[in-house]
């Protein structure tokens, strides 16, 4: 498949200065999201570029019930569609942990203080929680313990895969 993930795009853009990376550097370095309209143009071009794979995996998108709807039509005019929508599951405080340890590893903004992190965690519960009820109502929402070592959540992901 091929792997789509919008922030590692929106982290390319930040670094080659570009107008999309400049449009989006205040959201991401305060934790917000980025407005739909800039995330689902960039998408469209991902994906458009991309059809011949034998697929895609989408990676922190859709974030929003507007992404989805948006994702679903445009998928539509590809004649294809989204199979799964998988999330794992971790409770605050492991997430805090997590992102503290990975702003030690990578210097990322939007790990830089507990006030980003817990505005993000936020976000999350806003806007993003919508969006996973949109693909359990379709009955392609799937929902896997996030909390093992990093081969044991595979292995949980590899069985959802194979069961499509
Ligand atoms: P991530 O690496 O997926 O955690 O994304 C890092 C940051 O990029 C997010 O906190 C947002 O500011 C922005 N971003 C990434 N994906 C999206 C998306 N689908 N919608 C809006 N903003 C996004």
């Amino acid at each position: 498949f091929y792997h789509i993930s919008t922030g590692d795009i929106f982290r390319d853009e930040l670094k080659n200065n570009t107008e999309l990376g400049k449009k989006a550097k205040t959201y991401i370095d305060n934790g917000n999201l980025v407005p739909d309209e800039l995330v689902i143009e960039m998408l469209k071009h991902q994906v458009a570029e991309n059809l011949s794979g034998p697929g895609f995996i989408f990676d922190g998108f859709p974030r929003t019930h507007m992404q989805a709807e948006a994702l679903y039509q445009m998928l539509g005019s590809f004649n294809t569609k989204i199979d799964a929508m998988i999330t794992l599951l971790a409770d605050d405080d492991e997430v805090i942990r997590r992102l503290s340890k990975r702003a030690e590893q990578e210097g990322r903004s939007d790990d830089k203080s507990i006030d980003i992190i817990k505005n993000r965690l936020e976000v999350y519960r806003n806007e993003t929680a919508i969006a996973k009820e949109y693909y359990r109502d379709k009955g392609k929402l799937f929902e896997i313990n996030g909390i093992g070592d990093i081969e044991e959540i595979h292995q949980r992901l590899v069985e959802i895969i194979d069961s499509l």
